[in-house]
């Protein structure tokens, strides 16, 4: 009894220090316009020099300029700095959770995001992103996992989903041969009715309809680097998506990542950064422009959270910044013609042509013996991060860190009416918003998603077992006089007595406890009460 004491005593104070060093702003309660559509780009790791970088080197506006609006704090429920899965999940669900959690509280709950809110109102729902789609982002906004490293779960999960649309990468990560449940993905998007496509052509044949489109194995290419036969641009991509989602006359929500901005900060690559923040800007063109001529459209942008610590300027600046002209920085980005990561395909693979390569492709013709060896001795799939920092020195970019950053990011909205989102918000607030703008309610969402499952069937006096003859795919079976129920995990699909039904939501199961949309329950419930009066009768 007093270590009980004890222990709730100790859990008291840690919250009580959390709400201390992380004072939460009001929750947003105001009212705002409810209108059709949202969408939702998300710079994945956009700190603001960035941006600001990306500009100068256009040298004319962006078109997310036009929007901002306010500042997003972004800090996850453990720190200050966060990881992207963490952020997703506040941006996709308003709750803060821990580090490599998807769309789970702290203690394994798994809770609604807007897109699966929007879904349940009868939405038309879509991802575009240009990194694998099980990764973190596009995770968080479509499945339920205690680590966004189980790509077999989060996949399957996004599978069964019911999305209309979802553009990007990672088909390897679709192959039974890469499936711990031997399953083939591929084969199962095209059984459940999507139009499964695989190049920018195939893509622009697809009016209407479900469609599945994965442009690589894994990620795309950097956008600096794309073949456009090959792969279609983020913008081309959710053009393509805005155009089949709108065909709903109830409306839509699409989330599009620029995914690789992050990637490119973590590499310290300028010239990867500003042209993938470039290509985002693009979309974010296509999408404000659409919601302009809609009138009926919320779009939001904001990232996750920072990355690298960029800034125009560095240590070697110190002295002489303001004599700088602006050349000085952008005019070594602009003799680049391929990202650090392109620039490795470029090399020989005995690395015996570093000197030409570099200064053909990445603009740097003044190598140091020092430079060339640490070029020669970079690790594969790495060389990014060896010729990025190179390439800064030359632009005095600087970089503080490989990793996140926990400052604010900006907020840009664009409404066509009414009061927006603005000022100092918390990342949990732009679910809150979306909810709201979209009329949706997310805790109701989360009660008709998730139920707790064998508390839910032993009240109807079922009995509950797991059918694990496949463990990596195991199947939750709930029977009472003669009906019988299959639930397989991370899956809709319902097997009443062998007939095959689609739910409105998956069945989610972590280690302990499993969680069923209460349409199983009440499809269970239904079919048990008519044997029972046949049986009467
Ligand atoms: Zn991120």
């Amino acid at each position: 009894m007093k270590r009980y004491a004890t222990r709730v005593l100790a859990s008291f104070l840690v919250l009580l220090l959390l709400c201390a060093s992380f004072p939460l702003l009001p929750a947003y309660s105001k009212d705002y316009p409810v209108v059709k559509n949202v969408i939702f780009l998300i710079p994945d790791g956009m700190s603001l020099a960035g941006t600001t970088l990306a500009r100068w080197y256009r040298g004319s506006s962006l078109a997310m300029d036009e929007m901002a609006c306010g500042l997003v704090r972004t800090h996850s429920a453990v720190g200050p700095i966060t990881d992207s899965a963490a952020a997703g999940t506040a941006l996709a669900a308003g709750f803060k959770t821990n580090p490599g959690y998807v769309t789970v509280l702290p203690d394994g709950t798994p809770v609604a995001s807007v897109l699966e809110a929007a879904k349940l109102a009868g939405k038309s729902t879509g991802l575009v992103v240009t990194c694998e789609i099980p990764h973190a982002t596009p995770a968080v906004f479509s499945a339920h996992a205690l680590s966004r490293k189980d790509y077999d779960t989060i996949l399957k999960q996004q599978v069964y989903q019911g999305m209309d649309v979802v553009l990007g990468g990672g088909h390897a990560f679709m192959k039974p041969g890469a499936r711990k449940d031997g399953e083939d993905l591929v084969e199962a998007v095209k059984a459940l009715g999507y139009e499964y496509v695989t190049d920018p052509e195939e893509l622009h044949k697809v009016e209407a309809g479900k469609v599945w489109g994965m442009f690589a194995p894994k990620a795309l290419k950097p956008d600096f680097d794309r073949d456009p036969v090959r792969e279609p641009s983020l913008a081309e991509m959710t053009a393509k998506a805005i155009e089949i989602l709108s065909k709903n006359p109830k409306g839509f929500f699409l989330m599009v990542e620029g995914s690789q901005i992050d990637w490119a900060a973590h590499a310290n690559d300028p010239v990867y950064l500003v042209s993938e923040i470039l290509a985002f800007d693009e979309a974010v063109k296509v999408a404000l422009d659409f919601a302009k001529k809609n009138k009926d459209t919320v779009v939001i942008v904001a990232a996750d959270h920072g990355n690298g610590g960029v800034s125009i300027g560095d240590r070697a600046t110190s002295g002489n910044y303001s004599k700088l002209p602006l050349s000085s920085f952008i005019e070594p980005l602009k003799r680049a013609k391929l990202t650090g990561v392109g620039l490795e395909e470029k090399l020989a693979p005995d690395r015996s042509n570093v000197i030409e390569a570099v200064s053909r492709y990445y603009g740097i013709a003044d190598l140091s013996e020092e430079e060339i060896k640490a070029i020669k001795e970079a690790k594969p799939g790495k060389l990014s991060y060896v010729v990025g920092p190179m390439l800064s020195k030359r632009a005095h970019i600087g970089w503080t860190t490989n990793g996140h950053t926990g400052e604010d990011v900006v907020l840009y909205v664009y409404s066509p009416k009414g009061e927006k989102l603005t000022g100092v918000v918390d990342n949990t607030d732009i679910a809150k918003y979306i909810g709201k703008v979209l009329g949706l309610d997310l805790r109701k969402a989360t009660q008709e998603l998730f139920v707790p499952a064998r508390m839910a069937f032993e009240a109807l006096g079922a009995q509950v077992y797991w059918d694990d003859r496949n463990p990596a795919s195991p199947v939750l079976v709930v029977s009472k006089e003669g009906v019988e129920l299959s639930l397989p995990v991370n899956t809709n699909v319902a097997k009443l007595n062998g007939k095959t039904i689609h739910l409105n939501g998956l069945t989610v199961y972590y280690g302990t406890k499993t969680y069923v949309p209460q349409a199983a329950v009440d499809l269970f419930k239904a079919a048990w009460e008519k044997a029972r009066a046949s049986k009467a009768a």
